[in-house]
């Protein structure tokens, strides 16, 4: 499973992005780039990886049928040592942009192109700029340099100010369906089961993809046991806190999500589409409390993930929600009929 989730290779395959791919291959050949491009899709969609199969096509030397692979521009562009491509994004675990790199880019980009043809610079990502940051890019946006490209991504363009979005040419990718996206990631590994990584994913292919490579099918494993270590009475919530922030909070925070919203969705459809443990043969009045109670830990999931997307400390949060979810299945277990 040798795919790099930011490589143009990525983007040059999956076919959720031919409609971007046929877009920037009309533009070029009419050799009518904008000078801003913003790639905006959810968390995995593809961004990082439609981003530079952009930079290596527009740089190609070859525009009517970019990227060639053959050229000079393409070679260069392989080898990660192209002159007229500059890229900024996180460094280290970082949440921010730095503005002294927003400032060095711009800075560059005013310069003369080294190869004497285009120059393209890449934020990824571009939500995750300052204000400061977003500021200092913006003069470049009004004035912007002749053959130069910026390219910006964005799975939440309503964090760049108004003034920058506004000035770059919007580029949607749209997130395949289910079978699509399965059937693309069997392509990739035909000995993975893709359905709960892409689940985790939110359906986001390449995300499912750099989930499976994180160790997150083993996770998937870990939490199907989760139900019954909540329900042992000598639990250990705060341990059990630590570890799920510890490591893949926001995948283990969704996980919980799905099996929440599922058991909710199987409780109100009745008894007989309910198959959970404890559940059949419950009192209405039982089964209706029980949904109450599922629906207020989804309140405070949501609360965790937005506190998660932050940089707030959450782990109080997990020992909420593991603790409601302990209480819930414990209850649970007391009013099942003897
Ligand atoms: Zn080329």
């Amino acid at each position: 499973m040798d795919v790099n989730p930011t490589s143009y290779r990525l983007a040059a395959s999956a076919p959720w992005l031919k409609l971007p791919r046929e877009q920037l291959a009309a533009a070029l050949r009419a050799d009518r780039l904008p000078h801003a491009i913003l790639i905006q899709g959810q968390p995995g969609a593809g961004k990082a990886a439609l981003a530079d199969y952009i930079a290596r096509s527009v740089l190609c030397d070859r525009p009517a049928r970019a990227p060639c692979g053959e050229c000079a521009s393409c070679h260069l562009h392989e080898a990660g040592t192209h002159p007229d491509l500059r890229r900024v994004g996180l460094v280290d675990d970082k949440k921010q942009v730095a503005v002294d790199d927003i400032r060095e880019l711009i800075g560059t980009f005013s310069l003369r192109s080294f190869r004497g043809g285009r120059r393209v610079a890449l934020i990824d990502p571009a939500d995750a700029m300052s204000t400061s940051g977003a500021n200092a890019l913006l003069k470049t946006l009004e004035e912007p340099t002749p053959g130069a490209l910026l390219v910006l991504t964005a799975s939440r363009p309503d964090r760049l100010p108004a003034t920058v979005a506004s000035r770059c040419q919007r580029l949607m990718i749209r997130t395949p369906a289910t079978a699509d996206a399965l059937a693309w990631l069997s392509g990739i590994d035909a000995t993975v089961e893709w359905a709960g990584a892409l689940a985790l994913a939110a359906g986001a292919p390449v995300r499912a993809l750099e989930l499976a490579r994180a160790g997150v099918l083993e996770l998937e494993r870990e939490m199907a046991e989760l139900p019954a270590r909540l329900s042992r009475p000598d639990v250990d919530l705060v341990g059990l806190a630590e570890r799920c922030q510890e490591r893949l909070p926001a995948e283990r925070l969704r996980w919980i999500e799905n099996w929440v919203t599922d058991r909710i969705r199987r409780g109100l459809k009745g008894p007989a589409a309910d198959h959970s443990p404890g559940s059949p043969g419950l009192p209405s009045a039982v089964r209706a409390r029980h949904i109450q109670g599922l629906y207020a830990i989804l309140d405070e999931l949501r609360a965790a993930q937005a506190a998660l997307r932050g940089s707030a400390n959450v782990t109080m949060l997990w020992e909420r929600v593991l603790g409601l979810l302990a209480r819930e299945l414990s209850g649970l277990r007391a009013a099942r009929p003897r």
